[in-house]
């Protein structure tokens, strides 16, 4: 398979490179790094490793007619164009479940890191505070009110270790899950009105684009916390900004932002807020089981087995 030429869009995780520069001829980012050496490839080029932030257009695609497999390292894959991929006979692969604990994890994680304040008790002792007094009083986790913005594979984990936490669970989707317990609440607005906590966990990409608006922030009210480990886009990020700088919302915990690696100066001020720089699936025991999965799909493609894990666009049908 040596002979087969891969396009990576974007720097790959080591995890995912090693894979492919054993198994394949990789072109790193000739697209950009060398447009006439690429220009010469394209016809060749066979397969794109892309990660789950990446952008595969329709206009990168043309220029590529041998394309038979885009495989993403991630489970988020609403950069690549699924209808120019799909209408061309390109399939779509992703990395999906590997990751759902990581994600959860780290969910929760931000929840307690907001409500306890815990980066602050960490400076604050760091700080030599402690000698002059307690901190402030924190916000309790255990028993509040959880609303869950998208039910589907991370936002069942994140169900189940809130579960644990004694918390009242509810969510929305687009619809209601016929095997999941928990109440369905049918807008973002009406959940976020009921809930103390809401964590937002669904696919990036047009379909929620600013899902979590100014409304749905002002429902959430003042002692609300607010958890994004979805995507930056399904978060109207100027009102977010405003909700937290007003006293709109309590806090907010985030791991995606709109302009990723850039995070707004004010949300970098605020001391209510919780931030870290997407690392939803950044352990190395997860980071692994992707590569291996991100890889072994187009092994699969390219030894004329069924692949592993398409996306939903590109699954056989039944
Ligand atoms: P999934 O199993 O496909 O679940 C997505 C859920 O979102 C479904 O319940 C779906 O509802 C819901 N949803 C979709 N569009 C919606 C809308 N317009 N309004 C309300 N709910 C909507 O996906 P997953 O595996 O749980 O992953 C979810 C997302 O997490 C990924 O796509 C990715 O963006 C993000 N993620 C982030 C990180 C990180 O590092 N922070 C890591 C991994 C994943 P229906 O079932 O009713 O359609």
């Amino acid at each position: 398979m040596s002979s087969i030429d891969v396009l990576s869009v974007t720097k790959l995780s080591p995890f995912y490179e090693a894979h492919l520069r054993q198994h394949f001829a990789l072109h790193d980012r000739l697209h950009e790094s060398d447009p006439a050496a690429f220009a010469k490839i394209a016809p060749q080029i066979r397969a794109i490793a892309a990660s789950g932030e990446s952008k595969v257009s329709a206009e990168l695609m043309a220029k590529l007619p041998a394309l038979e497999i885009i495989s993403v390292f991630g489970v988020g894959y609403d950069g690549i164009d699924t209808q120019a991929a799909k209408a061309r006979g390109v399939m779509v692969t992703h990395t999906p479940n590997v990751l759902n604990d990581d994600v959860a994890d780290l969910a929760m994680g931000l929840m307690l890191a907001a409500a306890r304040q815990l980066p602050a008790a960490d400076r604050y002792v760091k700080d030599g505070k402690w000698p002059n007094g307690p901190m402030p009083l924190a916000r309790k986790v255990s028993g509040a009110r959880l609303g869950i913005v998208g039910m589907g594979r991370i936002g069942q984990a994140i169900a189940a270790r809130a579960q644990a936490f004694g918390m009242h669970i509810a969510y929305t989707a687009r619809s209601a899950k016929a095997d999941i317990a928990h109440r369905y609440v049918a807008t973002p607005t009406a959940l976020a009105a009921e809930s103390d906590y809401l964590v937002v966990i669904t696919p990036g990409g047009a379909g929620t684009r600013k899902l979590i608006n100014a409304a749905v922030l002002a429902a959430l009210g003042t002692k609300g916390i607010l958890v994004n480990v979805a995507r930056g886009s399904v978060v109207d990020e100027a009102a977010l900004i405003e909700a937290l700088q007003n006293g709109v919302i309590g806090g907010a915990g985030l791991d995606v932002f709109e302009n990723e690696p850039n995070v707004p100066e004010a949300l970098r001020q605020m001391p209510h807020v919780v931030l870290a720089p997407h690392i939803g699936s950044a352990t190395t025991n997860t980071r692994q089981a992707m590569g291996d999965l991100a890889f072994n799909n187009m092994h699969h493609h390219f030894s004329g087995k069924a692949v592993l894990t398409p996306v939903p666009e590109c699954a056989p049908k039944g």
